[in-house]
């Protein structure tokens, strides 16, 4: 069975060490093994990465984002295989994986922006004779650690920011995802990239604890669940790191009563179900305001999932495909049979699901439950799979103060045709992203991406402006140089 090992210092490489099987999810069949890295292949790696910091560090920033742009280019060349690698691995159909890889890439372009980005700032006469300045210098070695859910995208939101920025990376995949990271380090060294500079080590939690507690490593960016990315931030802070660390969520769509249903049933379809509801910022709840609307929704919703297909990756006729593992599926399904018990309306049932000539896949079906209520394990949870509950209230007021209320603050969205019902929610909504009649609000590469309260820990987003910020420290330099003849006495007080 193929093995995927690391890639460190320009080439992949594959010594004895734990394996663990990587499953297609399309057919529930393990195909690869995963090399799960030792503490002492992670410190190698970031010994590689520290030597590689100062070359690259004053390599000119012009010459670092020229090659972004030959990876830039390289990614496009070879899109086809990174979307098969996806489909392989995580079970995406190919016009998912396709749009995750180009949400990717569009961070590449931003990165491209290097010198422009770091460009600092200038104040010349603070004093007489003397100008101040602002500049932002690479941090060294810096690690990121990706969930399954986008293979390609979320590292593509870090490591090419962090490079261009001028620091040397380590990244450490999902185990259970782990080819494309390889591939794609494999193309940064066609790109030019020199060897060292990105580094990546497959492993599980013995890998994650080696990066947060080397002193070598200076910063750690994290997507995940939101109890790993508490550890995450508490370890990598008691370890004197700077850190960001996006977690889970629990995104609600509000449907106003005077919002155009039939937009809002095809809208809620694929941010619910696209991926098999397994992204951070598919939309799992429909705050429905007024019994009405909520009993339309219901009814289109329903008649619309008839027609959606669930299957293997490799059909392009699929809308989405398996769920990542066979635990995953039973926990999805667990979570439907629960909602059941306490009491909320199965309306579409996804359990059970089989599909032809893959029938030891991971599939659940389109789901729908109807008349959930903020105390059910179901609504309390990230569900992460193609699984939509409905809750219905009477008010706007009520809808924003349940989404107020869950721990989670990632996205949310409301329909509406109502400007100033609009403009209020998104003042007040405690929501990192608002989307108004855009299910998915997904920030472009260069605006930043974070949630609020438990879908992220820490204080720069991920991505955009505040990528940049995460990556480099700031500098300010104040100079003067004193001409001759001319010389300032002895002063003891503050200058001011
Ligand atoms: P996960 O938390 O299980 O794993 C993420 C990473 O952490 C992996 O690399 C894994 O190897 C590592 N890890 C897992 N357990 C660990 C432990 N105990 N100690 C140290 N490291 C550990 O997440 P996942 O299942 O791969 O991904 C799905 C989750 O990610 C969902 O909760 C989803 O909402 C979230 N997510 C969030 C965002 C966001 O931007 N907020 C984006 C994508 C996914």
């Amino acid at each position: 069975m193929k093995v995927v090992g690391h890639f460190i210092n320009g080439e992949t490489c594959i010594p004895e060490g734990r394996l663990q099987d990587v499953f297609n999810p399309s057919t529930g069949q393990a195909e690869k093994q995963v090399l799960l890295a030792s503490e002492f292949t992670v410190k190698d790696a970031i010994t590689v990465a520290q030597s590689a910091f100062s070359a690259w560090r004053n390599t000119p920033v012009n010459k670092r984002a020229q090659v972004m742009f030959r990876f830039k280019a390289l990614l496009e060349e070879h899109a086809d295989t990174i979307i098969e690698l996806i489909g392989q691995e995580h079970g995406k159909i190919a016009h998912d994986a396709a749009g995750e890889l180009q949400r990717g890439i569009e961070n590449v372009e931003y990165a491209c922006g290097a010198p422009q980005l770091l460009k600092g700032e200038h104040s010349k006469n603070v004093g007489p004779g003397i100008d101040a300045w602002s500049e932002f210098q690479p941090l060294g070695v810096v690690a990121g650690i990706t969930p399954f859910n986008f293979p390609a995208m979320v590292p593509l939101w870090m490591f090419p920011l962090a490079i261009a920025c001028g620091n040397t990376f380590i990244l450490k995949p999902s185990e259970r995802a782990p080819s494309c990271a390889i591939y794609l380090a494999s193309l940064l060294k066609q790109a030019g990239l020199p060897d060292g500079v990105f580094n990546v080590v497959n492993g599980d939690k013995v890998a994650v604890d080696t990066l947060l507690c080397d002193e070598r490593i200076n910063a750690v960016s994290f997507v995940g669940s939101t109890p790993v990315a508490e550890y995450i931030y508490a370890t990598a802070n008691q370890n004197g790191k700077r850190c960001q660390a996006l977690g889970g969520a629990k995104n609600h769509a509000i449907v106003m009563p005077d919002a155009d249903v039939d937009n809002a049933v095809n809208q809620l379809l694929g941010a619910a179900f696209g991926s098999s509801g397994e992204r951070c910022m598919a939309l799992s709840v429909v705050v429905a305001v007024g019994d009405k609307i909520a009993d339309q929704l219901v009814d289109k919703l329903q008649t619309a999932m008839l027609d959606l297909k669930v299957g293997a990756f490799d059909n392009p006729e699929n809308d989405f495909g398996p769920l990542i593992s066979k635990a995953h599926q039973n926990k999805v399904e667990g979570h439907i049979t629960h909602a059941g018990q306490q009491g909320a309306a199965i309306v579409v049932d996804g359990r059970g699901t089989s599909v032809a000539d893959h029938e030891q896949g991971f599939y659940v079906g389109a789901t729908l439950i109807d008349r959930v209520t903020p105390d059910m394990d179901s609504y309390k949870e990230e569900i992460f799979g193609p699984v939509l509950q409905v809750l219905r209230v009477e008010s706007m007021q009520a809808a924003m103060a349940l989404i107020n209320a869950h721990e989670y603050g990632n996205g949310t969205c409301i329909f509406t045709r109502d400007g100033e019902a609009a403009r209020y929610f998104s003042d007040h909504i405690e929501v990192g992203m608002v989307g108004i009649n855009v299910p998915l609000p997904v920030p472009v590469a260069y605006h930043s991406f974070g949630g609020w309260k438990r879908s992220l820990f820490g204080d720069l987003h991920a991505y955009g402006p505040d990528g940049v910020r995460f990556y480099t420290k700031r500098k300010t330099i104040t100079q003067r140089w004193p001409s001759s003849g001319v010389r300032e006495g002895v002063s003891f007080s503050f200058p001011s």
